[in-house]
């Protein structure tokens, strides 16, 4: 691989299998792809139950069959829990959490409709508070639902939950880039760190991130801010959150 070819990420956060359907790639071929990327990491966040496509539960009780490294990838078995109403209640908790290695949370049109500046700001905040597991709140810089940037960037550093810029709402146009932008001032104003992520629906763009690479340029965004950036930071993380152990091969 050239050197500019290199991933600007080496952990993939929040992916989607074809265990969300109208995802279209299968787990083998998301570590393949990932390994021949160079990707070190991925996250299977697949949806929670409250989504129209989303699988089973038992799809998430039965994460722990999926090996910890495929291809030499370490996969997480995660999931994208969906924030339910502006109390910040999410579709995954209790015993469904057990196994699950990495959490983000999300709001999605089918399951909660967009309010006012003020509620969709509280359903995230409300969401990390009330929420522990939580691990990055999903596409905030979505314009269906507007927030308060600040007041989510003071929060999650508060928390200690990730912001996340995502490539695929930025690159098909579910977020803008001035949206993106602001909330990038947001986070570089807290020092709150984020997650670059694909939440990509094919495995053949898995880790590949050149939209948000653009607009971290035109914020002068601080790379130290980039957790994911650096597999190594993720795995510490994970493994002291989470309570995992990751073997060495
Ligand atoms: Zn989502
Ligand atoms: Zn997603």
């Amino acid at each position: 691989m050239k050197t500019s070819d290199k991933l600007f990420i080496e952990a993939d956060l929040h992916c989607h299998s074809l265990a969300s359907s109208h995802a279209y790639s299968t787990v083998m071929e998301m570590a393949s792809e990932a390994a021949k990327a160079g990707l070190k990491m991925f996250a299977l966040t697949d949806h929670a139950m409250a989504m129209p496509d989303a699988p089973h539960v038992w799809h998430f009780h039965n994460l722990p069959v999926i090996p910890q490294k495929i291809d030499g990838v370490t996969v997480l078995r995660g999931v994208e829990a969906n924030i339910m109403n502006f109390d910040g209640d999410i579709d995954m908790v209790g015993d469904d959490l057990k196994g699950i290695q990495w959490v983000v949370a999300s709001c999605h049109a089918p399951v909660i409709d967009p309010g006012t500046v003020e509620e969709n700001t509280s359903a995230y905040i409300n969401a990390i508070k009330k929420n522990p597991a939580i691990d990055v709140i999903g596409h905030c810089s979505a314009f269906r639902y507007p927030v308060d940037f600040e007041k989510i960037a003071k929060a999650c550093r508060e928390y200690n939950v990730f912001v996340e810029l995502n490539e695929s709402s930025a690159q098909f146009k579910r977020s803008t880039a001035e949206s993106c932008i602001e909330l990038l001032n947001a986070c570089k104003k807290y020092e709150t760190p984020i997650l670059v992520n694909t939440d990509c629906h094919y495995a053949g763009i898995i880790g590949r991130t050149p939209v948000a690479q653009v607009l971290l340029e035109a914020a002068d965004f601080p790379e130290t801010l980039i957790f994911n950036r650096d597999v190594q930071r993720v795995l510490e993380y994970v493994s002291k959150k989470h309570n995992i152990i990751f073997s060495e091969d």
